[in-house]
């Protein structure tokens, strides 16, 4: 059942709201706008129904706070006015409240604005969703991806923590498909994705579809010879699943992996970064595939033979 919250200082008024609403929907009222603002926040609401007028904070400062907040940015607001109170209505729609409602109140009415609301919400969300989603891997895409990675390296640089940036790239992944076809190969990839994010699974790593057969993944934390460590495991991992390939390499399906593990000082940039990974993955191909190369932090090159 989705949650909706009501904020209100009238006790009957949110006892009648909530009447109304409870057969459909998980609710809870609170009376104070401080309350409001403390349950909005535990971002578990699909939809807040505020009273304008409230004695300490009216709710137009309120829907500002929660139009302020990240975590409470995004859930829609529907403010309670009286009849008489049009002025009110046009402050709050311009303020970014999505709608109305009138007292005193007709249940159909609030019914049926709450459930569009609802409604909408849950839409927006799934579509936001899908934007960042890989549809075949179900990993983030390149598009979550780019939006991601300026946060993490930011996040190294304040820190003064380590970061790892992995490429990965299936091994002759053409000749793949053009043996065993394009459906096969999309499940190939399905199935690398699926391995190199259960590895990848802890709050500080993050995997995405980089694009066609390749991968990235950036990890906060640990150094050089452990995340290359690590990395050499997840490549081992996905040759020992013995997806049949015919390459000349193996006979199995592999990839490449190439790295690098920087602490980094401002002004360095994170796209130096990554095309040092590229070059290192570049080197796991000449060198003849299914391999990790890593770059250390003094530029040192790690490699498996
Ligand atoms: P290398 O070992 O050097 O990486 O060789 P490769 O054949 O994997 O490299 P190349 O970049 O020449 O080819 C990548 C292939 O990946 C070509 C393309 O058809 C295939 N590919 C890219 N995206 C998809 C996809 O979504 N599904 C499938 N089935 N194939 C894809
Ligand atoms: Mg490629
Ligand atoms: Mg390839």
């Amino acid at each position: 059942m989705e949650k909706i919250l009501i904020i209100d200082d009238s006790l009957v008024q949110a006892d009648v709201l909530k009447s109304i609403l409870k057969d459909n929907y998980d609710v809870t009222a609170v009376h104070t706008a401080e309350a409001g603002l403390q349950h909005a926040a535990s971002g578990m609401y699909s939809l807040i129904l505020l009273d304008v007028i409230m004695p300490e904070m009216d709710g137009f400062t309120l829907l500002k706070e929660l139009q302020e907040a990240a975590l409470t940015r995004r859930i829609p607001v529907i403010l309670i006015t009286s009849l008489s109170d049009v002025e009110h209505e046009v402050q709050g729609l311009i303020m970014g409240a999505v709608d109305y409602i009138t007292k005193p109140f007709n249940p159909m009415i609030v019914a049926a604005r709450v459930n569009t609301h609802v409604k909408l919400h849950r839409y927006q969300a799934q579509i936001e969703r899908e934007a960042m989603i890989d549809e075949l891997t179900g990993i983030a895409n390149r598009r979550y991806y780019e939006k991601y990675c300026e946060l993490k390296w930011n996040d190294a640089v304040r820190l003064k923590i380590p970061i790892s940036i992995c490429m990965f790239d299936i091994d002759h992944f053409k000749l793949y498909n053009d043996t065993y076809g394009h459906p096969a190969g999309d499940r190939v990839i399905a199935t690398v994705a699926d391995k190199i994010a259960a590895r990848l699974r802890r709050t500080t790593d993050f995997v995405a579809r980089y694009g066609g057969e390749e991968f990235v993944a950036i990890i906060l934390g640990g150094d050089a010879g452990e995340a290359f460590g690590y990395l050499k495991k997840v490549r081992e991992e996905i040759e020992m699943q013995h997806i049949r390939h015919t390459p000349p390499t193996c006979d199995w399906v592999t990839v490449s992996i190439g790295g690098v593990t920087v602490t980094p000082q401002r002004g360095d940039t994170y796209e130096t970064y990554l095309k040092l990974a590229d070059t290192m993955l570049y080197d796991a191909k000449r060198l003849g595939r299914n391999q990790v190369v890593w770059c250390g932090e003094h530029m040192e090159q790690m490699k498996e033979n």
